[in-house]
Parts: C-alpha cells; structure tokens; sequence
C-alpha cells in the first residue's frame, strides 16, 4: 500500500526555515520526501546540512519578508530551481511585547507586514502558480495559541493570528475548488528565539510550565509530524482547520 505521508517528488517553500520552528518543519518535509525552497534572511547553512542528510534537495532564498516586494522572486526562484511548487508553509513570524496602552505604530506594523500582510500575498502568489500548474497543492500557515486567546501585552501578535485562523479559513473556501487545502498548525509553547524571554522569565517560566499538561516546553521537531500530514494526500480532505499541537495547553 502506498504510504500516504509520503512526499517523494514533491516541492515545498517554508518560510523562517533558518532556525526554530521553521527549521523543524523543512527538515520533517524533507525526511518526509520533498525538496524545500529556503526562504530566509540570515544564513541557513545548518538547514541545508539537514536536509542534504536526508538525501533531498534544497534551494536558499534569500528574502525579507517585512514587505511583499519579494513575493514574486520567491515563487520564480523556487519554480526554476526546484521545478514547481506543491507545498507553502507560511512560518516567519516576529512579536513585540508591551503593554497595549504604550504599544507603538512601529511595533504594530513590523508584527502585522511579516505575520499577515506577507503570509496573504505569498499565499496568494502561490495559489495563484498553483492553479496555473493545475495540479493543487498544499497551504500551511503557523498560528498560536494567541489565535485562541488573548494571551497580555502582545496586541499586535494575537490581531496577526488571530488573522492567520480567519484567512485560513476564508482562503480554505476560496481555493478548495482548485485542489488546494488549507490549512494551519497552531503551536502551543515551544523552546525557539521567539520564546527566549519568556523562557528566561521565572515566573512566566513557571506559570506557563503549570498549565500545559505534559509539563515541558515543546521542541521544534515535534511540529514535523502535523506539517507533513497536512502536506500529504492524507490530509485532501481536510480543509479550513486550525491543528493545535500544544501539550494540552488549550485543553486545559
Ligand atoms: P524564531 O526562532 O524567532 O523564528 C522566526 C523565523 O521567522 C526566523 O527564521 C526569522 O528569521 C523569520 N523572520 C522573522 N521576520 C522575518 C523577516 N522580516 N523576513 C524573513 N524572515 C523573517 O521563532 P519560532 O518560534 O520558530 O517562530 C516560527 C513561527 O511560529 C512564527 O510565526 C511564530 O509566531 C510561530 N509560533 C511560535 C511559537 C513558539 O512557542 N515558539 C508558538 C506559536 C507560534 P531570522 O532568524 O532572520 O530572524
């Protein structure tokens, strides 16, 4: 019987691939079958070690992704180098913390072009290469918890994904009928840059480590498994949906 995880042959783009989640997600794909397109703006030579150990290919694009200007040579460099694209994965994503009522314009907007503003025109540009190739293809957007909850003193973090959960349903609607599914992975606590002071804070160390059920932060590679489901043909029929993958946190 044919594995249905398998991604031999297939093409992905992750985005944020350099380190943390966006490095476990390349690598899983890539030990899943596929070849990845890099998209990064710092070096990301430990990915590609990574995924050359896999026995795949890999492509580095350089880019960033506080504007959309580059969405179109991210598309056209990962066609010409990697022969087409199957699989996004929308994972480069930034938080500013501060109380609401100081939050700046700058920390507003710098969260809100690379969460949402980038992720739904790369999207877009994607789906657009997609339904011209005729052959669908898989959209996977990273959310959060905070695409749940309010979570405190990241207002322009928990607008973007709780944006991230809407547009993934919106576009869900939209692109199904063209063999597209898509679909987000909400990661619950897990030990990357993004959450270094919140690791190093004792208390919020502390109380976070108290409320998830299996009581430890989670690593980069234990995202792997959801990102490949929901890139492979096991996933075709699922559309629309937001995949917790959290130690319980959201049970509790
Ligand atoms: P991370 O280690 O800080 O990685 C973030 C990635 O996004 C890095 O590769 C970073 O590149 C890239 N990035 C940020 N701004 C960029 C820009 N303007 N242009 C290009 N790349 C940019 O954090 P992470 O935890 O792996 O985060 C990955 C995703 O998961 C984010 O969307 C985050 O919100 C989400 N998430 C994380 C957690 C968690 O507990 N860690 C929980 C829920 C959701 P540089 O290395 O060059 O900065």
């Amino acid at each position: 019987m044919k594995n249905p995880f398998d991604l031999t042959g297939k093409v992905a783009i992750v985005t944020g691939a350099n380190t943390g989640l966006g490095q476990g997600i390349a690598v899983a794909l890539a030990e899943a079958g596929a070849d990845v397109g890099l998209v990064t703006r710092s070096p990301c030579d430990e990915t590609v070690g990574y995924i050359e150990k896999a026995g795949r290919r890999s492509h580095v694009i350089k880019a960033d992704l506080s504007t959309i200007e580059p969405v179109e040579r991210i598309i056209k460099e990962a066609r010409e180098s990697l022969g087409g694209i199957d699989i996004l994965v929308n994972n480069a994503g930034i938080i500013k913390r501060n109380d609401s009522i100081d939050f700046t314009v700058e920390d507003w907007d710098s969260v809100m072009n690379v969460n949402i503003r980038t992720l739904f025109f790369l999207s877009q540009g994607v789906a657009r290469s997609m339904i011209d190739a005729g052959g669908g293809g898989k959209i996977i957007n990273i959310a959060s918890m905070l695409s749940y909850q309010g979570g405190i003193r990241v207002p322009s973090y928990t607008a973007s994904k709780s944006a991230v959960m809407g547009l993934t349903r919106i576009l869900a609607n939209e692109w199904a009928k063209h063999g597209i599914n898509v679909n987000a992975i909400a990661p619950g606590y897990f030990a990357t840059n993004n959450t270094t002071a919140l690791q190093a804070d004792e208390k919020r160390n502390a109380e976070i480590l108290g409320r998830i059920p299996v009581g430890r932060w989670g690593q980069p590679a234990e995202l792997g498994g959801a990102a490949v489901f929901l890139a492979s043909s096991a996933a075709n029929y699922v559309h629309g949906t937001t995949l917790p993958v959290d130690g319980g946190w959201l049970s509790r």
